[in-house]
């Protein structure tokens, strides 16, 4: 037949070096884990959608690298969604809560209606409690002296062993184990199986691996990333490294005054930056700015000074 011919025999499309951890948890906080279920796709997979060409589709190694670096800093992202991954993953139900809201996954989660909740919930060391950042609303900075984390971690296991009290008590007094849950803490572990195609999954990962999201789901994403990710699309992962973990976005505003600084200009960038409306004073002290305080940070990890 003339597409006999035409069309070569595929042959499925496997990663040795994920083939080889397929199951294996990689562990996760005190408790989590984070293992690859099942695959579908690769690098190749990438390359051989951006070709559109049926069967294998790749040219030389440096080709397929230059193609996949171009797609992912382009944004041309449709071919990153030929490759899907389904991870099991064991989580506090706080993190869980962060990551759940990345809706373009498909979920299963443990159900504490139909099943008895997992009896884990995660602790935190003594030297391990966390200081609210002043910055940063939503982060933290520094930690607790070891005596006082000390007692919050006791008081930490005396919370959660009256909570799993309380709720095994209801559980065996026939109390329906919907209701029975709903004073377990946000610590209590849960289980879900989630699967993801590989745009939404380093997009998940960008915003998840960042210094600003919250360190448990940071561990998380660390894990997938690095672990995981690296070993299954070494060339995609390589390429989101550069072009989105490791690299800075810059506003229009910004380069104008990153280009002044670049050229010894700061008195310059200063006047831009008080017209900008970024340097107002409150008895002598610069009043906060986000965007100033964004711009200011930028210009430490690279090492700039600023003028004001
Ligand atoms: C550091 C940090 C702090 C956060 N703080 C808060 C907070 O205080 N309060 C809070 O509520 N949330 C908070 N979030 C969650 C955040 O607002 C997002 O909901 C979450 O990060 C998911 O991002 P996403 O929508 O881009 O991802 P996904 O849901 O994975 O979606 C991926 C992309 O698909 C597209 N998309 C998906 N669904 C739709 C849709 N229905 N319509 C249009 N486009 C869609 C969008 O382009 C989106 O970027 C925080 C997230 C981070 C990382």
């Amino acid at each position: 037949m003339e597409d006999e011919k035409k069309f070569e025999k595929l042959e499925p499309i496997r990663v040795k070096a994920l083939d080889d951890i397929l199951g294996v948890p990689f562990k996760v906080l005190d408790d989590g884990f984070v293992r690859v279920v099942d695959y579908l796709g690769s690098d190749e997979s990438i390359v051989q959608a951006a070709r559109v060409s049926y069967g294998k589709g790749t040219k030389q190694i440096s080709q397929d690298r230059g193609l996949i670096r171009y797609l992912l800093r382009h944004r041309h992202t449709t071919p990153f969604e030929m490759c899907e991954i389904k991870l099991h993953i064991r989580i506090p139900m706080d993190a869980w809560r962060q990551w759940i809201r990345h809706r373009t996954a498909n979920v299963n989660e443990y159900s504490t209606r139909y099943s008895l909740a997992i009896e884990s919930a995660q602790t935190t060391n003594p030297d391990q409690w966390r200081m609210q950042s002043s910055d940063n609303k939503q982060g933290s900075s520094g930690f607790f002296d070891l005596e006082q984390g000390q007692k919050m971690s006791d008081d930490e296991k005396f919370l959660h062993e009256k909570a799993r009290e309380i709720y095994d008590n209801r559980v065996a007094q026939g109390v329906a184990r919907e209701q029975a849950r709903k004073d377990l803490p946000l610590s209590t572990y849960t289980e879900a199986y989630w699967k993801i195609d590989l745009h939404n999954l380093l997009h998940f990962l960008e915003l998840r691996m960042e210094k600003n999201a919250q360190l448990e789901i940071r561990e998380y994403a660390n894990v997938i990333g690095r672990e995981i990710v690296k070993r299954w699309a070494p060339i995609a992962w390589e390429a989101f490294e550069e072009y989105a973990l490791k690299s800075k976005e810059f506003s229009g505003f910004e380069l104008e005054l990153l280009s002044l600084l670049a050229n010894s200009k700061g008195d310059e960038a200063k006047i831009k930056a008080g017209e900008f409306g970024w340097l107002k004073y409150k008895e002598e002290k610069l009043t906060f700015n986000m965007e100033r305080w964004e711009f200011e940070n930028k210009m430490k990890d690279l090492k700039i000074e600023i003028p004001w």
